[in-house]
Order: C-alpha cells, then sequence, then structure tokens
C-alpha cells in the first residue's frame, strides 16, 4: 500500500475549494470532488475510507486497459530510466519513432504521417491548421472555414471550439468571437437520402471558402452522445472529393476500438485526409495525441511558400507518453479486442434494457463500449452522482445525458454493476 496523504480528507477537500479549477467549474469550488487515493484494475479506492468505486469513466474513456497495469507500468518504469523527455526540435528517440509506426501501420490506409501534439485539443488545432496551410499552398487562401455537423465536440482550445455545437454545448458565451464555420443539422441515427442530400449540398454551395469538413465519426461524445449511420462518412468522403475540401475525422473518443472497430472510420472504410486521435492513445497513463495526414496533405504543406508546418509545442513527442503509447497499443492488438468490446456491448445492453421503462427516459443506446440513458430533462448532477457511488460506481453525468464508456477489461460482474448504477442514476437524476 503507498503511503497516506499527510493531509487529511477535510483540508485536501478546503484547499481544492479555494485554489484549483476543475474542468467546466467555478472558483471557488461550489460542490466537493470525491478525493482518490490510489487506482488499480477498473476501481478507484477513495481517500475517505469509504472503499473502491468501479470506474464506468474510464477517466474520460483513456483508460482503456484500467489502472496500475504491469505492462504499462514497465513501459514507464523502464523509459524513465533512459530519459523522461528531451525536446523534439532536431533530435529524435525511439519511442516516438516506434510509436508513429504504430499509428501508421493500424490507422485507415492512406494516413502516412505523424503530427505528435500534447492534448486531444491541440491535435486538432494542428489538424486545421494543416488543412488551411494546404489550402494557402496551393494558392487557395480563400479556403478556410470549416464546416460541419451540429451536437459536435472537439475540444476547448480555440479552433476547436470553433466546430463544437454552437448552441447548449459548453462554448456558447463565445459565438461571436469565434471563426464563424459552415454548420448543417446534426447527423441522423439512421441513414437517409435527405440528410445524405443536405451534406452534399452544403459542401457545394460552400466549396470555395471551405477548407476543410471536420467530424467526429460514428459517435459524437461530448457533444450530445449521439450515434450516426457510418454511411454519411461515405457521403462526406465522395462530396469533399468532388468539391475540392478536405475531410478531417476526430477519433479522440472513437479511436482504439471503441465503438468496435479500430477506428470509426473503419465501419465505413472511409480514409479522412487528417486523423486525430488521443484519449485512449497512452492507455490514460499520460497526455498526448496525434494529428496524422495523407502524403496529399503533407506535400501539399511541403511545397508552399513557407514549406513547413510552424507548430512545435516544448513538450512534443515526449517519450514517457511515447513509450506508454506504444504498450498501450501494442497490448490491445496484442488480445481480441474486438471480442472484450463486444462482450461489454452485450452486457451494457442486457444492463440498460431496463431504463428504457423508467419515468423520464427518453432513449436508450449502446455501441461497443459505450452506453448512454439520455433523459427528457437536466440530469441532477448530484442526485445522479450519489445514486450511482450508492452501487458502488464512478459516473459522471452531463446535460440530459447518464453514460459510461468503461475500460476493456471490465468483467462481465462490473459491467452488470455499472449498468445497474447507470439505471439508479438515471432514476434518481
Ligand atoms: C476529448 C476530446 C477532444 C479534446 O481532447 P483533450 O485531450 O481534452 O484536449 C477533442 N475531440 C474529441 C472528440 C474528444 O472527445
Amino acid at each position: 500500500m503507498p503511503e497516506r496523504s499527510p493531509l487529511g480528507v477535510p483540508e485536501l477537500l478546503d484547499l481544492d475549494r479555494r485554489h484549483v479549477w476543475h474542468p467546466y467549474g467555478p472558483m471557488p469550488g461550489r460542490v466537493d470532488p470525491l478525493v482518490v487515493e490510489s487506482a488499480s484494475g477498473v476501481r478507484l479506492r477513495m481517500a475517505d475510507g469509504s472503499g473502491e468505486l468501479v470506474d464506468g469513466m474510464a477517466s474520460w474513456w483513456s483508460a482503456i486497459h484500467g489502472y496500475n497495469h504491469p505492462v504499462l507500468n514497465e513501459a514507464v518504469r523502464e523509459q524513465l530510466g533512459r530519459m523522461s523527455h528531451v525536446m523534439f526540435g532536431g533530435l529524435t528517440h525511439e519511442p516516438a519513432v516506434r510509436l508513429a509506426k504504430l499509428l501508421v501501420d493500424m490507422s485507415p490506409d492512406g494516413l502516412e504521417h505523424v503530427f505528435l501534439a500534447d492534448s486531444g485539443s491541440v491535435s486538432v488545432e494542428v489538424a486545421v491548421k494543416m488543412c488551411l496551410q494546404y489550402w494557402r499552398s496551393l494558392g487557395r487562401p480563400g479556403k478556410q472555414r470549416l464546416l460541419t455537423w451540429r451536437g459536435g465536440y472537439h475540444g476547448d482550445t480555440w479552433q476547436p471550439m470553433s466546430v463544437c455545437d454552437p448552441d447548449g454545448g459548453m462554448h456558447d458565451l463565445w459565438t461571436g468571437l469565434l471563426p464563424r464555420q459552415v454548420f448543417v443539422d446534426a447527423p441522423p441515427a439512421e441513414y437517409g437520402e435527405a440528410y445524405a442530400e443536405t451534406l452534399r449540398a452544403a459542401i457545394e454551395r460552400h466549396a470555395d471558402e471551405l477548407a476543410a469538413v471536420v467530424v467526429e465519426p460514428v459517435v459524437q461524445g461530448a457533444g450530445g452522445m449521439r450515434f450516426h449511420s457510418p454511411g454519411y462518412l461515405r457521403v462526406l468522403r465522395e462530396a469533399c472529393d468532388a468539391h475540392g475540401v478536405l475531410l478531417v475525422f476526430d477519433e479522440i473518443a472513437t479511436g482504439f476500438g471503441r465503438t468496435g472497430a479500430l477506428f470509426a472510420a473503419g465501419h465505413a472504410a472511409v480514409t479522412p485526409d487528417v486523423m486525430c486521435v488521443g484519449k485512449a492513445l497512452t492507455g490514460g497513463y499520460l497526455t498526448m495525441a496525434a494529428a496524422l495526414c495523407t502524403s496529399r496533405v503533407a506535400e501539399g504543406i511541403s511545397r508552399g511558400e513557407v514549406p513547413v508546418l510552424a507548430h512545435g509545442p516544448t513538450f512534443m513527442g515526449n517519450p514517457l507518453a511515447a513509450a506508454v503509447a506504444c504498450a498501450s497499443i501494442e497490448l490491445l492488438l496484442g488480445q481480441d479486442w474486438l471480442a472484450e468490446v463486444k462482450r461489454i456491448e452485450t452486457g451494457l445492453r442486457d444492463g440498460l434494457a431496463p431504463a428504457r421503462e423508467l419515468a423520464g427516459v427518453s432513449d436508450v443506446r449502446v455501441l461497443g463500449a459505450v452506453g448512454v440513458v439520455q433523459l427528457d430533462h437536466a440530469v441532477d448532477m448530484k442526485a445522479a452522482t450519489d445514486a450511482a457511488v450508492r452501487e458502488g460506481v464512478w459516473l459522471r453525468p452531463f446535460r440530459d445525458l447518464i453514460y459510461t464508456m468503461p475500460p476493456y477489461v471490465t468483467g462481465d460482474v462490473d459491467v452488470a454493476r455499472i449498468a445497474r448504477a447507470v439505471c439508479a442514476a438515471a432514476r434518481e437524476g
């Protein structure tokens, strides 16, 4: 057992409230967070002595192999003994090179070049910069807007915010200040020609000013946990090709098997021009993301007046993060990950079915290792979270959504428990 923090829980919470920002939080904090002492497998051990919670969130969908994994721990420890970091300008190292090769080999055919970024949002910034610069290099500087569908989420920095859902999302405060992008309606769950035509028409109409279409494929995450037919990805690919627009898939939430395909693009056998990955990239150990692009994009940029991609974060290619990312990917590909995701899918389908009968529930949906219960009202966060904790499960609902994206190593008994907690949260939230 690691030694206990010298600070007691009440002092920790007091200092936390006074000094520490939390995601989407006020200052000082108004709702006390739970203090985690350690984590192992799929369980978080709470510092207040209340015991353990099964983690239904995988730390925002990143800890796909669970916590304190011996293989991932060893990868970090081994790399730590060599170097935790060196600058990436003018230097390179094996972890980053191996990671780039793994990503190129596993991602849709045609994505050949990897920009390692330090967070998902930054990888989206880089993807947008790549697209805008590509058109500039080709003498088309007017192509600088982005098209997306509503209901998306792409991160909290400036360009990503501009393609997040413009209404009721987390960023509508900034609507007037953000670059004005082109929005079409959110994609329906089922394939329909009418919506396909909406996509084609919008891309055609705005082609002269569009650098790229930027979407989350198949599952929209933090913008509303909506699912849509992969058929729309083919429509986007064809319309983008027909009208000279680049296509960016943000696979930060969907990548590494979460939806039952290694990347959600695989459901449609479509290759985007640029693809962002993050979240599960390092198995939830360290912050790292990547923007992958095709040779066409890379060569376009490199033939331009400014023949370089002017972006280079201080901690680019961080060896610790790259080493654990390699280990996480090898761990994933070295097992029948699809069987695990399908097993969780079945468990969530069975376990969440009772939620359909609950008053106040408007929809229940499951895809891969993603389970969602949507309410017909805004969730009472405190009541919902407390109900889940009483079932021994950690969940973090938002808006009208109670959902789970558990680690792939979650056993059947724990999947059932998570599903019971989602139902309890839906009943009381
Ligand atoms: C989480 C997320 C991001 C942002 O990633 P950060 O690492 O939080 O900056 C971008 N796009 C999608 C789809 C995400 O789920």
